[in-house]
C-alpha cells in the first residue's frame, strides 16, 4: 500500500483527497520508485482544476526524486537501489511510491540532493529549453521574464545572468522584488503598481525587448506584446493568472510583426536523447553552482491541498516540494 493524493472530481484544492492505495509490481519497461521528495508545479493545479483534462480519478504531480525499489522485465537504464528523478511523463507523482515508465527516469548524479532534484527537474529543464532552444539568448541581450521570483523564475534568473543577459523581471510584491534582484535580475517591475510597458520602454531606450518569457498568461499577455521590439518573440508558456484568450493573428502584425510560440516541455524532451541532453545541461549548471535551487516551501505529502493554496495565492517563493 502507498499513501497517495488523488482527486475524483476537478475543482479547487479541496478536491484533493489522501488515500492508501495498493501498489503493483512493475511491468515490462516499468520501474517502482520510492519517492523521497515530490515537486509541486503550477501544472499540477491545471490538472486538478480541469484546465488540462486528465482521466479521473487523477493523481497530480509530474516531478519527483527517489530510489528504485523494483524494476520490471526489459529495464536496462536503472537498477534497484539507484537514486533517480523525473520531471516529465504521466501524472501521478503525489504518492509515497509509484510505477513509472523507465523512459522518463534520469539517474541522479553526485552533488544533486533528492530535495533539489524534486524542486528543479521540471522547472529547470523548462528553463533550459526556453532560453537555449525556444528563443536562444545571447550575451548582451535584455529580456523580460515574468514571475521572476517563482520556482521556474529563480532558476531562469540565475541561468540567464550566467549567459550574460540583462533581465527585467516582474513580481507581485516588494518582498519578491528583493529576491528576484538577489538572484540575477537587473531591474524588477511590479505590474500591479507600475506601468510595465513604460518601464520596459524606458529601460531599453524605447526599443523594447527581443523576447518575453511569460508563465503568467492572461493578466500580462497584451502588455507583454507591447514590451517587444519589432519582430520580437512572445514565449507564452503558462497560465498562472488564467489562459490567454483567443485573438486574431493580425494583432501580431499591429504590434510589430511579432512571433508567438506556446511551447511545452514534453515536445522538447520527447526523444530520449533530448531528455538526457536537457537534464545534463541542467545538472551541469547546478553542480557548478551557477544555479542554486531555492526551496521556499516544504509540506507533508498529506498536506498537498495547502501547498496548492499557497501556490495559487501567490504566497510562494522559489520551488515548493512535498515530503512523503
Ligand atoms: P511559480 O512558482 O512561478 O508560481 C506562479 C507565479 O505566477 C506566482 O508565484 C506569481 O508570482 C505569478 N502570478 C502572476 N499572476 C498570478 C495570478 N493571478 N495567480 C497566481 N500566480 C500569479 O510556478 P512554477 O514555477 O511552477 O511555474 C511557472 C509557470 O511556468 C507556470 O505558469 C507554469 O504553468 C509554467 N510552466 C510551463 C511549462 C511548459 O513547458 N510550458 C513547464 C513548467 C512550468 P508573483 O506574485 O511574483 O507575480
Amino acid at each position: 500500500m502507498t499513501l497517495s493524493v488523488r482527486f475524483h472530481a476537478t475543482g479547487g484544492p479541496d478536491v484533493l483527497t489522501v488515500e492508501d492505495l495498493p501498489l503493483a509490481d512493475p511491468g515490462p519497461g516499468e520501474v517502482r520508485v520510492r519517492h523521497t521528495a515530490i515537486g509541486v508545479n503550477y501544472i499540477d493545479t491545471y490538472h486538478r482544476s480541469g484546465l488540462y483534462p486528465v482521466p479521473l480519478p487523477g493523481c497530480p504531480g509530474m516531478e519527483a526524486a527517489g530510489v528504485v525499489e523494483a524494476v520490471g522485465p526489459d529495464v536496462t537504464r536503472v537498477a534497484v537501489g539507484q537514486r533517480v528523478a523525473y520531471g516529465t511523463g504521466p501524472t501521478g507523482a503525489y504518492a509515497a511510491a509509484r510505477i513509472v515508465p523507465e523512459a522518463i527516469l534520469l539517474p541522479l548524479p553526485e552533488g544533486i540532493a533528492d530535495e533539489q532534484a524534486a524542486a528543479m527537474m521540471l522547472r529547470g529543464m523548462t528553463v533550459q529549453y526556453l532560453i537555449r532552444r525556444t528563443f536562444p539568448v545571447a550575451p548582451g541581450m535584455t529580456v523580460l521574464l515574468h514571475a521572476a521570483a517563482g520556482g521556474l523564475g529563480l532558476i531562469a534568473c540565475q541561468w540567464l545572468r550566467h549567459l550574460g543577459v540583462t533581465i527585467i523581471g516582474t513580481v507581485g510584491s516588494e518582498k519578491k522584488r528583493e529576491i528576484a534582484l538577489a538572484h540575477g535580475c537587473t531591474h524588477v517591475v511590479i505590474p500591479s503598481q507600475e506601468d510595465l510597458v513604460a518601464r520596459v520602454r524606458d529601460l531599453t531606450d524605447g526599443k523594447g525587448v527581443p523576447v518575453v518569457y511569460d508563465g503568467v498568461g492572461a493578466a500580462l499577455f497584451e502588455a507583454s506584446l507591447d514590451c517587444l521590439r519589432p519582430r520580437g518573440m512572445m514565449v507564452t508558456f503558462g497560465n498562472a493568472s488564467g489562459p490567454v484568450p483567443p485573438f486574431p493573428p493580425t494583432l501580431l502584425t499591429q504590434k510589430g510583426s511579432l512571433f508567438l510560440t506556446r511551447p511545452s516541455l514534453n515536445h522538447y524532451t520527447a526523444e530520449r536523447d533530448e531528455l538526457e541532453a536537457t537534464a545534463a545541461d541542467l545538472f551541469e549548471v547546478v553542480q557548478k553552482g551557477v544555479v542554486s535551487i531555492t526551496i521556499g516551501q516544504r509540506f507533508p505529502l498529506a498536506e498537498a491541498a495547502a501547498a496548492h493554496r499557497a501556490l495559487e495565492s501567490r504566497a510562494t517563493v522559489g520551488s515548493t516540494i512535498l515530503l512523503p
